[in-house]
């Protein structure tokens, strides 16, 4: 819930109080947490949290998993809430709409990724949601989502339609853009053969958007429990990850999702001459997958790929696109004194969809 001293403190221009929920080390369990945003600027929104997604990559963030954290670490990039407050030189949004935040709240917007609108390739390096030092604010560090505001540019927040589910748009804003950008990048059409390589939320995600696509799509993983959800999604076939060596199929692109071990040459091999392999599930660094100079030049004339998210442009698409579709995770909403539970769950293989936490409840 919003404090009510924000309003106030909007209009002061004096810094925003927030509340949400902090780890402060790398082995800490989320704890209440009070702390200040920086005030809010003139292209500048201020935006009431209603709900924030967990994502695996604020597990990996949390533990210091990928790189050493910036500690108290309040993460969540995955944000829908309502606009409350807006600087006098905004012209996006208005008093009352909906908006959304993903990954980044800023870039230099100077470079030719950002001209680009490939914010996230910034050549001086994007400004994270959190977990990142705000090269536009003193270098303060950022916070995240699981918390009740969020003040953010303008240009990087996305609009959210009246009648949206605001609880689906949050995920989309990560997991929707992580899986929508390669099919783009790799300009997929009608009738081009697709697997998409781990079944978890990113890989449902890429299996949906690649079947509204048109395109004939295949699914990879650890094992058969999830044939029926892949083939409901409108997959062709789930292979056991371990039949990659036998499958006989040959595709025009394999997006990887898998969060785990797992060779890449393997996956090479599947795919036709000329084909591509987009790369966006990041497994911790000392079991990162490796592919060698023989992997490559016997694969040859096929290219792999990493995806970073996406540029804003084409995360209000990919919101668009999801919405005129109705292409939503699987969520689950939780309350904030849950967030502890539903990271145990996660790191253990037993939550079943995206947790959604609903930020009405932070007391
Ligand atoms: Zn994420
Ligand atoms: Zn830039």
């Amino acid at each position: 819930m919003l404090l009510d001293s924000n309003l106030s403190e909007a209009k002061e221009g004096k810094r925003i109080s927030a509340k949400g929920y902090a780890v402060s080390h790398k082995s800490d369990t989320f704890k209440p947490y009070e702390f200040s945003r920086h005030a809010l600027g003139e292209k500048d929104i201020l935006i009431e949290i209603l709900y924030a997604g967990i994502c695996h990559s604020d597990i990996h963030s949390a533990r210091s998993e990928w790189k050493e954290g910036i500690y108290p670490m309040v993460p969540g990039h995955e944000i829908a809430g309502k606009v409350v407050a807006v600087g006098s030189k905004v012209s996006k949004f208005k008093i009352g709409d909906y908006a959304g935040v993903g990954c980044m709240v800023n870039s230099c917007g100077e470079c030719e990724a950002c001209k680009a609108s490939n914010e996230q390739y910034c050549e001086r390096g994007m400004v994270a949601t959190y977990d990142c030092y705000d090269y536009f604010h003193n270098n303060e560090p950022t916070f995240g989502g699981y918390s009740n505001n969020i003040v953010v540019s303008e240009n990087f927040a996305v609009t959210v339609p009246k009648d949206a589910p605001l609880e689906k748009v949050a995920p989309l804003l990560c997991a929707g853009i992580t899986t929508y950008a390669p099919l783009k990048f790799s300009q997929v059409k009608p009738g081009d053969k697709i697997a998409v390589a781990g079944f978890g939320g990113l890989g449902m995600m890429a299996v949906k958007y690649a079947v509204q696509m048109g395109a004939e799509v295949y699914v990879f993983a650890r094992n058969k429990k999830k044939e029926q959800d892949a083939l409901t999604m409108g997959a062709k076939k789930l292979y056991d990850s371990t039949d990659s060596k036998v499958v006989r199929e040959r595709f025009d692109l394999i997006i990887s999702t898998i969060p785990t071990p797992y060779n890449i040459a393997d996956y090479l091999k599947l795919l036709k001459l000329g084909g591509e392999m987009g790369i966006v599930g990041l497994p911790p660094t000392e079991v990162e997958p490796k592919i060698g100079a023989a992997g490559l030049i016997f694969n040859a004339h096929k290219k792999v790929y990493g995806s970073l998210i996406g540029g804003m442009k084409e995360t209000q698409e990919m919101l668009d696109f999801s919405l005129k579709h109705k292409i939503y995770p699987e969520t689950e909403i939780i309350s904030a004194s849950q967030i502890n539970e539903a990271y145990e769950n996660l790191t253990s293989g037993r939550a079943r969809f995206r947790y959604v936490i609903d930020m009405g409840t932070l007391e």
